[in-house]
């Protein structure tokens, strides 16, 4: 059998089925923006293989501190032994993220990372003897992951609410932050998320949400402010705050974290995604001092928590490298450059007819259409073109790599138009 007939009839990809899986192009290998497919063809990647891929594919840097650390030590567990790459990773995560957040937890992925978070939040408040606090308020447009506890505080619509029923946790959502980035949350949406609050707050654990940009529920961008005023209800509640910062992390919204946009500080920090630059699966979860301290004078005092391949020495040590290079890399004009060239290129799409919105924000793009494209058709047209761009829904979105050349970015920019110009209408 031929080699892509065996993945399109034995292997699942993300979210397909095995009866009409859609063709999955293959990759011989990928360097700088550019990925190579089977056939020759060069596709400029749109994607940063969903938000990971910052300093772009095969970088001689991160190459050699894979190298480098596989030649002392690819793995070995986590309990009761412990090694440079995590500490040092630790160090470094704990040293650029706002100061309260002094304790880290490695994770394997991003949904085991929010898996923690929230893990935390129940275990602290179990450690305070309180009872009853056993839901969490989430926002609809969320996205935090696959897993089950995941999954369940995403949104419930568009998410998989509707097949897990039966065995998903009830957690509580309130409406999306609807005031977009430049505006102000207006009293009405805070009314109505504070009445929320207020008739569950014998319930509500913790609050998560994506600071700024909800990213796989929807592609939107919204107001830092409506964060600063969320942080101001928490407190008055005594609700924890999580943010979810998998997808906006290491640079990606033009700051280092999109919790800098508002300058407010959670009780609980996912970091995902971007964190190896794209070359291993690693997350961390971070928290405070008094969070940690609450769970560790609790019943277990101890955080019950363990993966087998937590702190991975190979995943620590490209995380470290990759961290340190962005750090001293000019990031913050090239997402800068990044954000003038999405806003030129795609912010003229909205005066199509079968457009509904475009937004940009950093090295984030994304045009809004007024219904679903057929993906299939879409990602051809894009593969055509010489482009990496996986639409999704009604979304034709990219995240390029942060050392894309503007060159390459207008050609991405163009062939967005030019495939969104083929849609109906
Ligand atoms: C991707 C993502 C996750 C899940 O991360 P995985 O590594 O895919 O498990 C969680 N939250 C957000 C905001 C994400 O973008």
């Amino acid at each position: 059998m031929d080699f892509i007939e065996f993945d399109r009839r034995h292997i699942w990809h993300p979210y397909t089925s095995m009866k009409n899986p859609l063709p999955a192009f293959e990759v011989t290998s990928a360097d700088g923006v550019r990925l190579t497919l089977a056939d020759g063809t060069e596709l400029i990647d749109g994607m940063s293989s969903w938000w990971a891929v910052i300093h772009g594919y095969n970088h001689p840097v991160l190459n050699q501190a894979l190298s480098d650390q596989a030649s002392k030590m690819s793995h070995v567990m986590f309990g009761g032994l412990t090694h440079k790459p995590a500490v040092e990773l630790a160090q470094l995560l704990l040293s650029i993220t706002p100061d309260p957040l002094e304790r880290i937890f490695f994770c394997d992925s991003g949904s085991v990372s929010v898996e923690v978070a929230l893990k935390m939040a129940f275990q602290y408040w179990m450690a305070r003897g309180i009872k009853g606090k056993n839901r969490i308020l989430s926002f609809m447009n969320g996205y935090h992951g696959d897993t089950f506890g995941a999954m369940s505080v995403c949104d419930p619509v568009n998410g998989m609410h509707d097949i897990f029923s039966g065995v998903l946790p009830k957690h509580l959502f309130a409406q999306a932050p609807q005031a977009r980035f430049d505006e102000e949350p207006s009293a009405d949406e805070l009314e109505k998320l504070e009445t929320l609050m207020e008739s569950h707050k014998d319930e509500i654990a913790a609050v998560i949400i994506e600071p700024v940009v909800q990213g796989a529920g929807g592609m939107r961008i919204y107001s830092p402010l409506f964060l600063k005023k969320l942080r101001e209800l928490c407190d008055r509640y005594g609700f924890l705050l999580i943010f979810d910062e998998i997808a906006t992390n290491f640079g990606r919204t033009g700051k280092l974290f999109a919790l800098e946009h508002p300058e407010v500080v959670p009780d609980i920090l996912c970091l995902g995604k971007a964190l190896t630059g794209g070359y291993m699966t690693l997350a961390a979860t971070l928290t405070t001092d008094e969070v940690a301290k609450t769970i560790s004078s609790g019943n277990p005092p101890n955080f019950m928590h363990g993966p087998t391949f937590m702190g991975n020495p190979l995943a620590c040590a490209v995380a470290l490298a990759s961290t340190r290079l962005l750090l001293d890399s000019p990031w913050e004009a090239r997402v800068k450059t990044i954000e003038t060239s999405l806003k030129n290129g795609l912010l003229p799409l909205a005066d199509l007819p079968q457009v509904a919105d475009v937004r940009v924000l950093g090295a984030i793009g994304v045009v809004e259409l007024t219904h679903p494209v057929d993906m299939a058709v879409t990602q051809a047209r894009f593969v055509e073109r010489g482009v990496w761009v996986r639409p999704f829904g009604k979304l034709v979105y990219v995240m390029p790599p942060f050392v894309m050349e503007p060159d390459d970015l207008k050609t991405v920019t163009t062939v967005m138009g030019e495939v969104v110009g083929m849609e109906k209408g």
